[in-house]
C-alpha cells in the first residue's frame, strides 16, 4: 500500500461520527490526489485559485472541491462554476461578490465565515464581535445566491494543547450561539470547520464537523502555504 493510501486510511479511521475529512492537497501534484481518490476520498481542499483550476480540469468530475485559503474578490469568478464550499469568507465585500458570481452562474455558493480566535496577529477573519455585528445587519439575508453553512477557524500555531483546546471550545460556543440566534430556521447552517494535521483530534473532541488535513495524508509540502497568495 502506498503511503498516501495508508495515511488516508489512518486519518479516516480517526474520524468521529458527524465529522468529514477535507483532504488538503495544495502544493501536491494531481497524481497524489488521484491516489487518494482511488482509495475512496472525494472531498479535497485547495488554497490557490490557479492551482485549483488546473487540478479541477484534469481530475475526476465527482470530486467535491473546497476552497480553504484567503479568497480575493477578483478571483471568485474562476471558481464559482464548480466550487462546493468556500471555507474562509472574511469580509462582507467577499460575500457580495459571491452573490454576484452565484447569480451569474445560476447556482448558490456555499460558504463558511472565518472566525478569528487565535491569539496570533493574522490578517484574516471576523472577530467574534465583528461577526455578530455583521449578522445583525441582515445584509446577508438578502444575498440569494449565498448560503452561509457555518463557521471556520484556525487555532494558534502552538504546542500548547490546552490553549488549542480552549480556542476550539470557544469557537464551538460562538458557533452554537450564532446558530441559535441567526440561523435557527436554517438547518443548512451546520458546519464547523476546524482542525488540521497537528490538532484535528482535539478539534473533533470539541465539536468539529469538517477537519482539514494535508501533510498527515500527503506528506510535507515543499513550500509553506500560509502565504495565501
Ligand atoms: C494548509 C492548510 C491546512 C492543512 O494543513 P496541514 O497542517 O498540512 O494539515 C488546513 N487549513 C488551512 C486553512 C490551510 O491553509
Amino acid at each position: 500500500m502506498s503511503s498516501i493510501t495508508l495515511n488516508l486510511k489512518n486519518v479516516t479511521a480517526d474520524l468521529k461520527e458527524g465529522t468529514r475529512l477535507v483532504a488538503i492537497s495544495k502544493y501536491h501534484p494531481a497524481e497524489s490526489i488521484q491516489e487518494a481518490y482511488d482509495a475512496g476520498q472525494r472531498i479535497f481542499g485547495e488554497s490557490h485559485v490557479q492551482e485549483l483550476m488546473a487540478k479541477q480540469q484534469t481530475l475526476p468530475a465527482d470530486i467535491e472541491w473546497h476552497f480553504i485559503g484567503h479568497l480575493q474578490t477578483n478571483k471568485v469568478k474562476y471558481i464559482a462554476p464548480f466550487i462546493s464550499l468556500i471555507h474562509a469568507v472574511d469580509t462582507p465585500k467577499l460575500l457580495r461578490e459571491l452573490n454576484k458570481q452565484g447569480e451569474k452562474n445560476e447556482r448558490v455558493l456555499h460558504c463558511l465565515l472565518e472566525l478569528h480566535i487565535a491569539t496570533e496577529e493574522t490578517k484574516y477573519g471576523f472577530s467574534p464581535e465583528e461577526l455578530t455585528a455583521y449578522l445583525e445587519t441582515d445584509e446577508w439575508t438578502t444575498l440569494k445566491y449565498v448560503s452561509i453553512d457555518g463557521l471556520m477557524c484556525m487555532a494558534t500555531n502552538t504546542e500548547d494543547e490546552e490553549q488549542i483546546r480552549s480556542e476550539f471550545r470557544r469557537a464551538k460556543s460562538i458557533y452554537d450561539d450564532v446558530r441559535a440566534r441567526f440561523f435557527a430556521t436554517q438547518p443548512s447552517f451546520c458546519e464547523l470547520s476546524m482542525g488540521m494535521s497537528h490538532d484535528y483530534p482535539i478539534a473533533m473532541e470539541e465539536g468539529s464537523t469538517l477537519i482539514r488535513v494535508g501533510s498527515k495524508i500527503f506528506g510535507e509540502r515543499v513550500y509553506d502555504a500560509q502565504d495565501n497568495s
